[in-house]
């Protein structure tokens, strides 16, 4: 059942307006109320309440006053209302191939404890998770913050997740099948948990705190291991039919080209991803033993990373310049198919490649903004992430927030038999533990 057919009963009105305004502080804050009632069209007695309500809940604080200028010169005051970035915390989880992170965040993204573990081949899931939950515990405590106070988990998973029941569904390199993450980290922590794929918590990040939080519509395409997009349209991350929208790693640029685990012939991740360049460096080492990219493996104990030929290039090595610039040709001809397919305003790029800098944006944009797209007028920026390192931690930290708080649904509005996104908890002997949403 989608949102739209709800009827309009008095506490989901009055949730939609507290989300609304929540959002609009987040989007445009500080703001004067009279500015808030603008842009949500409520009318003041519908604002005053709700701010009233969220300040009493430590969610906004008022920040000072503003003069505004009127037809005499004199001007009025208006007291300021904006998000407390103290008032309220979410934890995110990556859960990575090879490595867990976990990091404490507030209401504006900013983390504020973060923690990593290694995982093994091999390792258990069940082992895993009991860490990922001390680890949990954990950011909280060394962060001093009051366990009331934390909205929710959001666990990012390198695999296939069906975000709806929370459930890990593979994770190709362990071998893990259906993996019970959020019903798991609820009942140990007794914290509301949101799972979703890593790129799409990436995305939610660029679009609650970073370049796509001004645009309706944006396209993130992340290079790494392998190649793929989380697509956003409305605001909306959008997962598509069985939760795959974004293999964009596995479109087929060349049909005669390298073989692919996919099965084709000539995917972008055959052209793009590490493992390719990396590929592309060795066959360069074979034929120029003695070139810089020889020294580096041989320095390195005869292995190279992906990461290696990045930082060879911004030295100037002219063979890893080559390979950075033909992995960026390729990847603007497939961003050139969703800039075709869907002309969204911004693509966010994200990835290692991406600290090359123009090495690789040139040959991208160019390649991608072609004189198709030109002729056709689509106009769509391209640009790296500005959170670096970070992005997958605020990502599930937004994740969290969004899921809890800034898009958080009304309470039943899921399909009979997924999870109802903020369902009271309880502990193992049954005591009802409300959840922390309670507050607001
Ligand atoms: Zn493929």
């Amino acid at each position: 059942m989608s949102l739209s057919l709800l009827g309009g009963n008095m506490p989901v009105i009055r949730h939609q307006n507290r989300v609304a305004v929540l959002n609009v502080l987040l989007r445009y804050g500080p703001l004067s109320r009279t500015d808030a009632c603008k842009i949500t069209r409520l009318t003041p007695a519908t604002m005053t309440n709700i701010i009233g309500e969220l300040l009493e809940a430590n969610l906004v604080v008022e920040t000072g006053n503003r003069r505004t200028p009127d037809s005499g010169g004199v001007g009025r005051r208006h007291v300021m209302v904006d998000l407390n970035p103290k008032g309220a915390y979410a934890v995110g989880v990556h859960l990575g191939v090879r490595s867990v992170l976990v990091g404490l965040g507030d209401l504006k993204g900013n983390l504020v404890q973060r923690l990593k573990f290694s995982v093994r081949p091999g390792d258990d899931p069940s082992t895993v998770l009991q860490s990922i939950a001390e680890a949990v515990s954990t950011v909280i405590r060394e962060g001093q913050i009051d366990r009331q106070r934390v909205l929710g988990v959001g666990v990012g998973c390198a695999g296939l997740v069906d975000p709806r029941l929370g459930v890990l569904k593979k994770m190709y390199h362990h071998g893990w099948h259906d993996v019970p993450v959020a019903d798991y980290l609820e009942s140990t922590l007794c914290l509301p948990t949101a799972v979703e794929g890593n790129r799409n918590a990436m995305a939610m990040a660029e679009s609650t705190f970073g370049l796509g939080q001004k645009v309706d519509s944006f396209v993130l395409v992340h290079v790494h291991t392998t190649i793929g997009a989380s697509v956003v349209i409305d605001h909306k991350v959008r997962h598509g039919g069985n939760d795959a929208a974004g293999q964009i790693g596995h479109l087929v640029l060349e049909p005669e080209g390298v073989h692919c685990p996919c099965g084709q012939r000539g995917c972008l991740d055959t052209m793009a991803s590490h493992p390719a360049i990396v590929r592309q460096a060795m066959e360069t080492i074979e034929t120029h033993p003695e070139s810089h990219l020889a020294r580096l493996r041989n320095d390195n104990g005869g292995i190279l990373e992906a990461e290696d030929v990045f930082k060879a290039a911004v030295q100037g090595d002219s063979a890893a310049c080559d390979i950075v610039a033909a992995a960026g040709k390729q990847l603007g001809r497939g961003i050139g198919h969703i800039v075709r397919i869907l002309s969204p305003e911004l693509i966010v790029v994200v990835g290692p490649l991406f600290e090359t800098g123009n090495l690789v944006m040139e040959p991208l944009e160019k390649a991608a903004l072609s004189d198709t797209a030109r002729v056709l007028g689509l106009q769509t920026r391209i640009e790296p992430t500005n959170f670096g390192s970070d992005l997958m931690l605020v990502g599930n930290v937004s994740l969290a927030l969004l899921r809890f708080l800034y898009a958080s649904e009304p309470e039943g509005w899921l399909e009979e038999g997924t999870r109802t996104p903020h369902r009271s908890l309880s502990n193992r002997n049954g005591k009802s533990l409300g959840t922390a949403r309670a507050f607001i």
